[in-house]
């Protein structure tokens, strides 16, 4: 997914890329999740004061098992992402704003929505003549994943008697929920 900077036009330059299963796999290690189909990703980049501002979507599709009910559930995930890459040698001491210029990026930081100005895409560096989006996009993969994996919102689980799947039908178990560890409690107060 590399892009030379000298093949960025003054109209910008379009690309269409793929992540393979393997990458995407390898991204994804240790998330709980699992990548079906490589990632086909579309970006657009455009020259801008000296970087490039980068606009890129793509869908995760990815399968994990529910923490809940332990099914194993799809999930598409669009992702819009743009990002400022900032070539090193203006990025250099950058990273000292004056109070001034903090104030600035807090009150730019507000939800606006309408027209989406430089200062709120993220920034990263690079080496100022080749872009790799490899990164990138693994990184956005990431960040749009969810904190936990659930087959639906209002995932009723299992039952912790009999284990039967309470999405699909009820068991009419008695479940009024002990908590381990209040049941521990109660433990430490009869020898107490
Ligand atoms: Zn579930
Ligand atoms: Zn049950």
């Amino acid at each position: 997914m590399l892009v030379k900077i000298d093949q960025i036009r003054d109209q910008g330059l379009k690309v269409n890329e793929q992540m393979s299963l393997e990458l995407l796999g390898a991204a994804l290690e240790d998330s709980g999740f699992r990548a079906t189909e490589p990632l086909s990703v579309s970006a657009n980049l455009r020259k801008v004061s000296g970087g490039v501002l980068v606009e890129g979507k793509f869908t995760t599709r990815v399968v994990a098992e529910c923490k809940r009910c332990l099914t194993e559930s799809k999930l598409e995930l669009p992702v819009v992402f743009t990002i400022n890459l900032v070539p090193e040698s203006l990025a250099r001491g950058e990273d000292v704003l004056s109070d001034e210029e903090l104030e600035e990026k807090d009150r730019g930081s507000g939800e606006s929505g309408g027209s989406f100005g430089l200062e709120q895409a993220d920034e990263e560096v690079f080496d100022g003549k080749v872009i790799d989006l490899e990164p990138i996009v693994r990184e956005q993969v990431l960040l749009s994943l969810p904190m936990s994996a659930l087959c639906r919102e209002d995932c009723r689980g299992l039952c912790v008697k009999c284990g039967q799947n309470l999405n699909e039908k009820q068991c009419g178990c008695d479940t009024k929920f002990v908590d381990p560890r209040l049941a521990v409690l109660k433990d430490i107060k009869i020898q107490g």
